[in-house]
This record gives C-alpha cells, structure tokens and sequence, in this order.
C-alpha cells in the first residue's frame, strides 16, 4: 500500500465545456483548467518500463477532456465528483485522485485569478460480516455476494468459507449460517451502510426480536483504518472482538489485520476468546 502514494501529475488540462448556473454559461461554454493528481504504485512500471503497468496520463487526459465535454453541471463540485468516480472506475490501477477544476472566466464582476473546487477521492478497503438463519440460509448469503458484485461502487476481493454457527445473544432459534468478506468501494461509510441495507432489505429481513431470526445481516466490520462513533454506524463494528462467527471468517480473510483500536491481530483476537 505504500507504495500506492507515488504520484503522477497532470498540470494544466485546458477544457473547452458548458459547465455553470448560468444559462449563457451552458450555451457558450468557456475554458476550464485542471490539474489532477493520479495516486498509484509506479513501482512495477518503474522497474519494468512498461506502459501497460501504470496510468498512462495520456488516456487519462483525453478521458477527462470526453467526460467533461459530454456531460454538463451547473457547479464545479458536480463536475469534480462524477469526474473523480469515472477516473477511479475507468482505470483499474488507480486508487485515488486529486482533481481540481478551475474556472477563470467564471461570472464574478470582480477582478480574480482564478476560481476552483479541489476534492480528492479514493477507493477504500473494507470487511462485511454476512449472517443469515432463516430460509435458504445460502442462497440468502450467495445472493447478497451476487448484489454487491453487481454494484459498480463495491469490488469484492475475498469472500470467506461459509460457517455454521450456534445463535447468538440468548434468543431460541436456529443455527446460523456466517461469513465474511473483503471489498473494495467507493462509498463513504454511511453511503455503504445504505447499500448493505438495501440488499438486506431485498431480502426481505424482518427485524422482529433483537438478536433474533433474520433472512439477512449485513454489518461493517471495518473501514480503512477508520474509527468512527455515529448514531446510525460504529466502525470498528463494536462487537466483532466477542464473534466468534466474526473472528473466524476474519482470520481467514485477513489473519494480520489489525483492530484499529485493540492494536491487536484477527488471530489474537480469535486465541484470546474463552474457547478459542
Ligand atoms: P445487529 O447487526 O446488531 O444484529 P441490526 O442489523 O438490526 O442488528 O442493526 C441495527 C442497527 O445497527 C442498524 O440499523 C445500523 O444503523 C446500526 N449499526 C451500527 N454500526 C453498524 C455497523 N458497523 N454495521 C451495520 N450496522 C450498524
Ligand atoms: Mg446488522
């Protein structure tokens, strides 16, 4: 991952599109100035010399010339973000971008340089825990892997063994199936929350008894390294430490993963639970 903050810089851009609030903006259009900043490892391409192992900053400016012209937004935040997620969809090798869009013809009656937004976006690494204990327990777990593979924003890297699990929490009911899975996405923690619960809710899960039966869960286990305390959304999911139906997938997913705030490995924290 380290190596993934090598840079390659495009400085300049000039864009001749109709992005504005105003409609003589949209009709005449103006230049607009981009500098980007692609972040990926150079390292193979560096010791390889090989075009086909890096971003080629050529394809990316003609690519960032085609979206801006034929797409039109009124602000420079629109523009930037839907550029930001085209780039990071359309080449694969990319992990994160810098673009900044300046706009120095824009209608201010005031002497300026320049105006511009300048948002900086990445794909980020994340672990989802699946449960299911009611119905087709699989087809429940293979259909909520199929959902998220479907979405363009979620890449899913690992998916775990599927384990059979005794309930949890002290409620009578059947046994669990669990999993977990490793991905890769463009949606910000919340906007990841949303998607998982769509899916759960494709899946028609009824959330009758805390703890209880249910067709599907999807949780969060981690984001990045990110810790985060919100009303809708902890992450590191807050119980994971005590699952064992979490540490095992976990352990085999990514047994070197280290707990944010334990500091500790998967493995450890699955050898530190009472039967583990
Ligand atoms: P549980 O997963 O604990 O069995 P639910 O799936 O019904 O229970 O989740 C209850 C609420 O937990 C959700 O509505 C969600 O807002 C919240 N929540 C908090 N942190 C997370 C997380 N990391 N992953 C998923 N949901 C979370
Ligand atoms: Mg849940």
């Amino acid at each position: 991952m380290e190596f993934d903050r090598d840079e390659i810089r495009i400085r300049g851009l000039r864009i001749f599109a109709h992005h504005g609030v105003l409609e003589e903006e949209t009709r005449l259009g103006q230049t607009f100035i981009i500098n980007a900043t692609l972040f990926s490892s150079t390292r193979k391409s560096g010791c390889g010399d090989n075009l086909e192992d890096t971003v080629s900053y050529a394809d990316v400016c003609l690519f960032l010339t085609d979206y801006l012209q034929k797409n039109t937004w009124k602000l420079l935040e629109a523009a930037a973000e839907h550029t930001c997620e085209a780039l990071l969809l359309a080449f694969p090798l990319l992990r994160q971008v810098e673009l900044e869009i300046q706009k120095p013809s824009a209608p201010i009656p005031l002497p300026f340089d320049t105006v511009s937004v300048c948002i900086r976006r990445s794909w980020h690494k994340a672990f989802v825990a699946l449960g299911s204990n009611l119905g087709d327990r699989q087809a429940y777990l293979d259909g909520a892997v199929e959902a998220l593979r479907a979405n363009p924003l979620i890449r899913v890297r690992q998916v775990s063994t599927y384990l059979i699990t005794k309930p949890y929490g002290g409620v009578e009911q059947r046994d669990f199936l669990n999993a977990a899975m490793e991905i890769e996405t463009l949606y910000e923690p919340e906007e990841l929350l949303d998607a998982l619960q769509a899916v759960e809710q494709t899946a028609k899960r009824e959330r009758l008894v805390h703890w209880g039966p249910r067709t599907l869960d999807l949780d969060i286990l981690f984001y990045d390294d990110l810790v985060l305390d919100r009303d809708r959304l902890v992450i590191p999911h807050p119980d994971l430490q005590n699952r064992d139906f979490v540490l095992k997938p976990m352990t085999q997913l990514a047994p070197r993963l280290v707990h944010p705030i334990f500091n500790k490995t998967m493995q450890d924290l699955l050898k530190a639970l009472p039967d583990g």
